[in-house]
Parts: C-alpha cells; structure tokens; sequence
C-alpha cells in the first residue's frame, strides 16, 4: 500500500502549521456523513458525537473494528499517541506530538475517530500550534492544513523518470502530490521523520511553501551522523545527488539570492532569509566538510558566499560544474545526472575543490 511505502522510512510522519489559529482554521466533517460542524472545544468536558441507537450487526462491528485498529496504527505512526483507549465518535483531548500543550503542557490535542472508522481527524487548540490533519482507514490520502495530499502518481513519476530520478527514492523522501487535476509535487520536509513542512512545486516550476511553518534544510535526517554533507539549491538536486549514491546531501528550502548581501552578518535574531542554516546548527555544527553544490549561475555563487560565510569558509568545498561545450557548463546537479549519469556527478562531487581555492 502506497502510504506504507512513504512512512516506511518516517516513523513518525505529521504535518505543521506554527500560525494556524483555530478560531479562524478548522477542520470540517464533510457534510455528506451529516457531522459537519466544527471542533472548537477547549473545556475539559469532551463533547461526544451523537450515538445511532440501531446496533449494529457483529459483522459490521468487526468490518468498523477493523477500520479503527488501521485508524489507530497511521495515527500512532503520525506520532499521536496515548489513543488506545480512545472510542470511534467521541472527542479524545491527548498530548499534541508537536507542541507538546505548549506553557500549558496539557492535553492541547482533540483526536476524533468517526463512529464508522472511516477517517481519523485531529486539531492542536494550542494557539500557537494548531496543528491539524486527517487519515482515512481506506486511504492513503492525507489532509494537511485543508490541502489534499496523497501519494506520487504516474505523471510525476514519468516526470521525475525524465530526470532520472527513480521511483524509489521519490518513496524514500516521502515526495507526495497535491490531490487534484494540476500536477502539482508536494516535498515533504522531515526531521527525526516527522514532516515539519511541505513545500510545493507545478511542472511549470511555480513553488509556495507551506505557510508558517519554521524553514529547515531539506533532506535533514540524511545528515544526522554525517561528518560531509553536500548542499545543493533545490529539492530535486537533493533527489538527483541521491542517485549517484550520496545520501548525506541537503537542499536549502527557499533558492538562491539574486547578489552577495554587501554589509556585515546580520545577528541570529535578524538573519531571517538564512533561519534555516540556524535551526539545523545542531546537525551542522558537527560536520567538517561540507560541499557547497549550487548553481553555476550568478545567484548560485552568491548563495555559496552567502553559505560559507555562515558555515565558515574554511571547512567548505566548492563543486565544479563539468563543461557542457565552449562556452557553458551544466548548471547543476540533476542537469549532470540527467546528461552524463549518475557515475559522473559522484565523481563531480568528489573532486569538489577547497572554497578558498575556488574563490
Ligand atoms: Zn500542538
């Protein structure tokens, strides 16, 4: 089953939003099953969904029973937990996996298994967390924040096969789509497993992220217990690099800027379009080599300027992009990877030169 594939490698898979407020923000039952209303209690007194006083056949309490026990395993694996006792059709306050209940520390989490088990739907009251979501026992969609996501199908597999990118490693990083009729690719951004972010992108690449949600590096959890990590400037590098065999490879979230920033570095506090570097410090701080694999382009050098003098310009290297004919080279990694194969952008890689060499 395709979910079982995608949170094979994420133990813990759940989505985010750090500004949805929950007043303006809810999830909403859809009509057709007759309980459209919203969750938005934050007493201690759970509200319980109306009862069906007809009771139901054995058989159908072991085809719902079923459902719920699959429920409860993909919300186990979202990193709700404390669910066991939870009973279909009632309003289960537990502990957010995300905020934890936040100053509170209390049970922020109001987990909803409809009487029929047919989907699971949870929201954070936290006011600053408001994480929120679905499961379907019967699918593999999941609902984020409102967006529809579900797994990669044959379009964009065929499109990432172009670039020759397989398969198996869109299913290894948990690359979704948008449910809907535009081919739309869904990025899951993940740390310790658990998607803390999605950025999307059209096939005419048109990109929006996931709003509010804290920036990471992409790829993250593949430079956990790394001493060399490679940086490349988009998603689908980071895809491209795993191809030739090196997983210890991370995408910055937000592209390249289009010059060097002339002044001093701003302070932690203030460095906003680089928060992602200082978020991942504990990953980073631990490496000793990094690669800086961006674009041949102007905005891909001012990024690695921009990187190295974050990072520190003497324990970074600098990929040099093999020589397309006389007067160009191939821009960046999947262009390597899609001309000369994966063999060769190893090697590119490999050879990266020291950035104060390369400068
Ligand atoms: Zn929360």
């Amino acid at each position: 089953m395709p979910f079982v594939n995608i949170i094979r490698h994420a133990p813990f898979i759940f989505f985010v939003n750090t500004t949805t407020n929950y007043k303006s923000s809810f999830v909403i039952i859809p009509p057709r099953l007759g309980l459209g209303r919203r969750i938005c209690s934050c007493s201690g007194s759970l509200p319980s969904a109306p009862k069906s006083n007809v009771p139901l056949s054995p058989s159908q309490q072991t085809i719902n029973g079923g459902k719920v026990t699959e429920l409860k395993k993909k919300v186990e694996l979202l990193g709700i937990q404390g669910h066991d006792s939870c009973l279909p059709g009632r309003y289960n306050y537990l502990f957010c996996p995300k905020c934890r209940g936040g100053k509170s520390m209390g049970r922020t989490l109001s987990l909803h298994i409809i009487e029929k088990g047919d989907f699971a739907m949870w929201r954070c009251f936290q006011t600053d967390c408001g994480w929120a979501g679905q499961v379907f026992a019967d699918s593999s969609k999941i609902i984020m924040n409102g967006t529809v996501l579900e797994p990669i199908g044959d379009e964009l597999i065929a499109y990432f096969a172009e670039r020759r990118i397989s398969k198996a490693t869109l299913q290894r990083n948990a690359v979704m789509q948008r449910s809907g009729d535009q081919a739309v690719i869904a990025f899951t951004y993940r740390r310790n497993g658990v998607i803390v972010g999605c950025k999307y992108r059209t096939l005419e690449k048109k990109f929006w992220q996931e709003k509010g949600t804290k920036k990471w590096l992409y790829g993250i959890d593949d430079i956990k217990e790394a001493a060399t990590v490679v940086v490349v400037e988009g998603e689908i590098d980071k895809l491209a690099v795993e191809e030739a065999g090196v997983h210890n490879c991370v995408s910055v979230p937000c592209g390249a800027p289009q010059t060097v920033f002339a002044k001093e570095l701003p302070t932690l506090e203030k460095d906003i379009a680089y928060q992602y570097l200082w978020n991942s410090k504990e990953y980073l701080d631990k490496v000793s080599c990094i690669i800086l694999a961006t674009d041949v382009d102007d905005p891909g050098n001012a990024l690695a300027e921009e990187l190295a003098r974050r990072l520190g310009k003497e324990r970074c290297w600098r990929v040099e992009w093999p020589k397309k004919d006389d007067f160009s080279c191939f821009k960046d990694a999947n262009e390597v990877l899609k001309c000369l194969g994966p063999e060769a952008l190893k090697e590119v890689i490999e050879n990266a030169k020291p950035y104060q060499e390369y400068m």
